[in-house]
């Protein structure tokens, strides 16, 4: 059964050896996240390895996304057991890393005390503690607890009030940046974006890196949904980062949100990647709660390009069973679309000649009742244009590299598929065909619409072609 929807699933200790990859590959995951903010640069190695070696054996390419940890201040080491905090209780912080019995609670950024503000409020661990900063003196922040809880080492902390004056590609991020564009990395997410400037460096740092890695900007903070319009025009595909942007902007505003920037994006052409808690049960239950069946199922509705596990694949019990579930709920829903017709998205701005023509390809085999959509890319970007249009129909991607096949990995309802790029516009229909018919994709007397266009240049596809399988092609 053809899966549209694609499917991000995290790697961790759960799944990093070459027999679940395998599994996880086989039950549906198209790409593989690299989480930064965990782990050394020698596991991120090893793994990327295990996964291409996974990938070839299977014959079927996967995408790797390395996800960059960015600006996120944390708490530092405290005792084994944490520090039980009740709400009015007055607690004191400061930059540090360590802590001492009775002395103020450590803090992982420098100018944290320069940072902050009265009134502002600290949320430690996803916003289940909360303080409010009363005094800042010498260096050391005071703060009264809203909300308490215990506090433990290295949990992260959100500053939803302040402007923090971290980089949002910091040190290690643009180490791990190269490390990953060195790696051969498909894709990298850049945490806490703020605005389409910290796109458009990372682009940079990517072509200093001679990488054409794809970036994904993650929407986790109030600034980037302020800057959203700039950022999706920057940025090659959008996550929304749902942990920490509920912590930012109240978990009330996240569903709404998420309707709004899957519209924007789509529009854009702009791939969507809705992440975390989808499955959050299944990390230590082998069923999801009906809850979170339909969220994902709500996402799919959304019209999201992906669909992301997180803990459930990196560090749970259930890791290939997860990925299962997940598939089974796109089939489910995308099955309810396929009775109904999937709406096609608005498209923002002026019309261009290629998204005009990926709209009439999708138009014209709707009418013809085609097999399937089939393209010709090495961008990526005309699969994105007729993906945009979400068609019922599969959209076979034909690419010469693995690599173009790989950016695929990403596109809703592309399925990648490998060809040498030919010289004439014949050869190339004809070379398709073959292949279809090998891959058994299609039969004698089906019809398909092909889109080619013969120049490398990204945005040259400007050949339409109807072609009813097994007649002449000259
Ligand atoms: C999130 O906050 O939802 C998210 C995906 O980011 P991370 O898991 O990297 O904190």
């Amino acid at each position: 059964m053809f899966k549209r929807t694609k499917i991000v699933a995290t790697v961790g200790p759960s799944s990093w050896n070459p027999s679940k990859l395998k599994a996880l590959m086989l039950a549906g995951a198209d790409v593989f996240r690299i989480n930064f903010s965990h782990g050394e640069r020698a596991r991120h190695a090893e793994t990327m390895a295990t996964i291409r070696a996974v990938e070839e054996n299977l014959g079927r390419p996967v995408a790797i996304l390395a996800d960059l940890q960015g600006p996120r201040v944390r708490l530092g080491r405290l005792p084994g057991p944490g520090i039980v905090l009740k709400r009015g209780d007055n607690i004191q912080l400061f930059a540090g890393s360590d802590y001492k019995t009775g002395g103020p609670i450590p803090v992982t950024h420098a100018r944290f005390a320069g940072d902050v503000h009265p009134g502002a409020r600290v949320l430690i661990a996803d916003g289940e503690i909360e303080a409010r900063v009363e005094s800042i003196k010498n260096g050391v922040v005071g703060a009264q607890v809203v909300r308490g809880g215990i506090l433990k080492s290295n949990k992260g902390i959100n500053l939803p009030d302040c402007n923090i004056s971290i980089a949002t590609l910091t040190a290690k991020d643009r180490a791990d940046l190269a490390f990953a564009a060195a790696a051969g990395v498909d894709a990298i997410a850049i945490s806490f974006v703020g605005s389409a400037a910290d796109v458009r460096l990372a682009k940079k740092l990517l072509i200093k890196a001679k990488s054409d890695a794809i970036v994904i900007a993650k929407i986790e903070r109030a600034t980037a949904v302020a800057n959203i319009d700039g950022i999706l025009e920057a940025a090659d595909g959008v996550m929304i980062a749902r942990g920490d942007l509920a912590v930012e902007v109240g978990y009330e505003n996240v569903p709404v949100l998420q309707k709004e920037i899957i519209q924007k994006a789509t529009a854009l052409a702009r791939p969507t990647i809705v992440a975390t808690q989808m499955l959050d049960s299944m990390t230590d239950h082998p069923r999801p709660t009906r809850a979170e069946a339909s969220d994902v199922a709500n996402a799919i509705f959304d019209h999201a390009d992906a669909v992301m596990l997180s803990g459930e694949t990196a560090v749970g019990e259930f890791p290939v069973e997860s990925v299962r579930v997940m598939t089974k709920i796109i089939h489910r829903v995308e099955s309810y679309f396929c009775d109904r017709g999937f709406n096609h998205s608005e498209v923002a701005g002026s019309i261009a000649a290629e998204s005009a023509i990926a709209a009439a390809a999708v138009d014209t085999a709707g009418r013809l009742d085609a097999k399937c959509i089939v393209l010709f890319t090495t961008s990526g970007r005309t699969a994105r244009l007729v993906s945009r249009e979400r068609p019922a129909i599969p959209i076979l991607g034909f690419a010469e590299s693995e690599r173009a096949m790989r950016r695929l990995s990403f596109y809703w309802g592309v399925a990648p598929r490998c060809l040498k790029t030919a010289s004439t516009m014949t050869e190339h229909f004809t070379d398709g065909e073959r292949a279809l018919l090998a891959a058994g994709d299609v039969r004698k007397g089906d019809f398909v619409v092909f889109l080619a266009g013969l120049s490398k240049v990204p945005g040259a596809t400007n050949n339409l072609r109807v072609h009813r399988i097994g007649s002449r092609l000259e």
